[in-house]
């Protein structure tokens, strides 16, 4: 079926990739707005809204799709937490689907993480390893970090087992702990590896990302999956019929 897609933050570098990600897939434009312009018509007339724009512009998002009835997916970051509460509120009357991460192969591997992380014992140690341009300002990653509350969740390991980095006479690795190494160069754009390691054998899981393409097809799929659905707040786990 047909459908019209609102994307709210047009002119950014998501909402570049959004115009293009709709092209490619054959979505039609409601309309495409950005800072300063009336968002009003183009949620209107459209069967879903995207929003990859700025925290103080997602709550009036919300609001104005709440009012019309559309479904809404959220990709921005940064919320405050008032912001987060008047955009949560809207929940008891749309479909909201609201993901850090829209990409669908992270999302797969935070699944198979969990997964594997519950399935091998403590003799499999977790070590996470994370790459990413000479740019980047921060580390872990917030993808690592979802790796990190991934393998959390599957063993119970508590903050204090969380072992960045090692150098100097550091003692034996405890099984429980994990490690986590961020590695910076060059002009890459994310690069993921989860390694669970036993004395005799290793699992690794990659995801290595090279275009922010990744994230506006994955913000397309969740909102053409957000229509019809009742009102609540979704992750991109739901999306991928991932959820346990
Ligand atoms: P950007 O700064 O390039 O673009 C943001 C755009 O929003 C700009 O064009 C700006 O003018 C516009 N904008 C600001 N206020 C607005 C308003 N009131 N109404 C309409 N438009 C408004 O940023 P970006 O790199 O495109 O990222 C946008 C957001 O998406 C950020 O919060 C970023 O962290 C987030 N992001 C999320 C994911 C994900 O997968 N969830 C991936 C990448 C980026």
């Amino acid at each position: 079926m047909p459908w019209k897609v609102a994307i709210i933050g047009s002119k950014g570098r998501m909402g570049t990739a959004l115009l293009s990600s709709a092209e490619k897939l054959g979505i039609e434009i409601a309309g495409a707005v950005d800072q300063g312009e009336d968002p009003i018509p183009a949620i209107e007339n459209c069967d879903a809204v995207i929003d990859f724009s700025f925290h103080e512009a997602t709550p009036f998002i919300a609001q104005i799709a709440a009012e019309k009835g559309k479904p809404l997916t959220i990709g921005t970051t940064g919320h405050s937490p008032d912001e987060r509460e008047s955009i949560l509120k809207h929940t008891g009357t749309i479909p909201i689907v609201w993901a850090g991460n829209f990409s669908t192969g992270v999302n797969l591997l935070f699944y198979l993480t969990k997964k594997a992380a519950e399935a091998t014992g403590a003799d499999f140690q977790p070590e996470i390893i994370e790459m990413h341009h000479r740019h980047k300002v921060d580390a872990p990653s917030g993808t690592a970090e979802g790796l990190i509350k991934a393998v959390r969740q599957a063993r119970g390991t508590s903050e204090k087992h969380i072992q960045h980095g090692r150098k100097g006479i550091t003692g034996e690795r405890p099984d429980e702990q994990i490690g986590v190494h961020a590695l910076r160069g060059g002009s890459v754009v994310g690069e993921h590896t989860v390694m669970l390691v036993s004395d005799n054998e290793r699992i690794e899981l990659t995801h290595k990302a090279s275009d922010r393409s990744i994230f506006a097809d994955g913000a397309m799929k969740a909102a053409e999956w957000s229509q019809g659905k009742e009102p609540g707040l979704y992750e991109m786990l739901d999306v991928l019929g991932l959820k346990d």
